[in-house]
């Protein structure tokens, strides 16, 4: 079969080497270079966990995980980094307690710690005294820069056809094939065409007014004064997120210096083409003030900052569905800011339904309807 992939962030560029594993003849677009910071997936890491307050989320981590077990073996590299998670707010509170649940209901293995017993084991952390710890050893980070870029060259080792710098501009299902035309003229047809834009999706599709709002995101390295208890280790330092606040971070990663901290909270609503990714002092000012009050050693310092996006569904669910009007367009997106623990199970998903025409994931409230 002759299948397209538009887009190669981590969704698109999973897709795209399952397909050229399984043989397909694939081609990948992609309108910057592979890896560039203008998307939603470049940067070091990205938080993967089973701990979500809506256990359809945690259940479908238990598809995702051995997938990404599979890249790093495949690849010999520490893609993925389960340094365990703790997510954390006063007792009682409903997100927490959705959270718990969650795990329950899955069969996840986790603990419930008091605010104390947990600053033993974790020492990084201070927590106050109403505050009440849950903790699960799978959970950690995604090297996601990294990632990208290990399945491209995969996906091209397999044989399949990268054209990054090449931006599609058309998208036309007919009777007999999809047309995908660029914006040098270049026209090619194909059998099936998966389309992971990411937050340049709604450009791609003006017509169907998909319900997609893009958000600037910044996240800030603050600097330390000791760093050994900060590492990366089950016993060191999980990944963290407080469910009150929604701020969020990392132990020191082994590839930039610093503490990754953010918010996960929709920024400023921007046009990605043309507002330019320029860090804030102030946000970096707030993230410091966050990081002081949370751990120990922060030395006042800002490391490095940068800017993300996130492309939000009303919901904060993702699109998984055919272009309407369409059968042979399948549009991968919206991944709300939370969505590349997920992108290798969707890259999956869409590279099954491209093969088979099946479509297999979440159900009705990942259609465009339903978001
Ligand atoms: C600050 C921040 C923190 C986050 N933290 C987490 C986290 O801790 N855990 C988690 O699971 N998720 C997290 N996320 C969300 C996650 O990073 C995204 O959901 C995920 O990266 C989206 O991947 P994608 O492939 O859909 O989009 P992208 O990675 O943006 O890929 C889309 C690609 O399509 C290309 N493209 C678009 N249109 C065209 C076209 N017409 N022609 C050719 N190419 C095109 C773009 O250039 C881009 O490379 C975070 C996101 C941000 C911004």
């Amino acid at each position: 079969m002759d299948i397209a992939v538009i887009g190669l962030g981590g969704t698109g560029s999973a897709a795209l080497r399952f397909l050229a594993d399984a043989g397909h003849n694939v081609t990948g677009y992609e309108r910057f270079e592979i890896g560039h910071r203008r998307g939603s997936s470049h940067g070091n890491s990205r938080i993967i966990r089973y701990a979500y307050p809506d256990p359809l989320y945690s259940n479908l981590m238990t598809s995702a995980f051995p997938l990404w077990e599979a890249l790093c073996e495949k690849t010999g590299r520490d893609l993925m980094v389960k340094c365990g998670g703790v997510t954390f707010a006063p007792g009682g509170h409903p997100e927490l307690e959705a959270t718990i649940a969650a795990l329950l209901s899955t069969g996840v293995a986790h603990t419930v710690m008091s605010s104390s017993d947990a600053m033993q084991r974790f020492p990084a952390f201070r927590f106050s005294d109403d505050e009440v710890v849950v903790f699960h050893a799978d959970a950690g980070f995604l090297r996601s820069g990294e990632i990208v870029e290990a399945q491209v060259a995969l996906a091209r080792d397999s044989g399949a056809e990268i054209r990054a710098g090449v931006e599609v501009v058309d998208v036309r299902e007919s009777q007999t094939d999809v047309y995908v035309r660029t914006a040098c003229g270049d026209i090619r047809f194909y059998d099936k065409v998966i389309v992971a834009g990411g937050a340049y999706l709604p450009m791609l599709f003006p017509e169907l007014g998909l319900p997609l709002t893009v958000t600037r995101q910044q996240v800030t390295y603050v600097g330390l004064e000791d760093a050994a208890k900060y590492h990366c280790a089950p016993d060191r330092m999980p990944v963290w997120i407080d469910a009150s606040t929604y701020w969020y971070g990392f132990p020191l990663d082994g590839r930039l210096d610093g503490l990754k901290i953010a918010r996960h909270q929709m920024g400023d609503v921007v046009n990605p083409v043309v507002d330019d990714r320029a860090v804030r002092g102030s946000d970096d000012d707030v993230a410091l003030r966050v990081a002081e009050e949370r751990f120990g050693g922060v030395s006042g310092q800002v490391m490095h900052s940068e800017v993300c996006l996130y492309t939000n569904t009303p919901n904060e669910d993702f699109i998984v569905d055919t272009a309407p009007g369409t059968g042979n367009v399948l549009l991968v997106s919206g991944c709300s800011g939370h969505g590349f623990k997920f992108t290798v199970l969707l890259g999956k998903v869409a590279a099954d339904w491209a093969v088979s025409g099946d479509l297999d994931f979440g159900g009705e409230r990942f259609r465009i309807g339903g978001a």
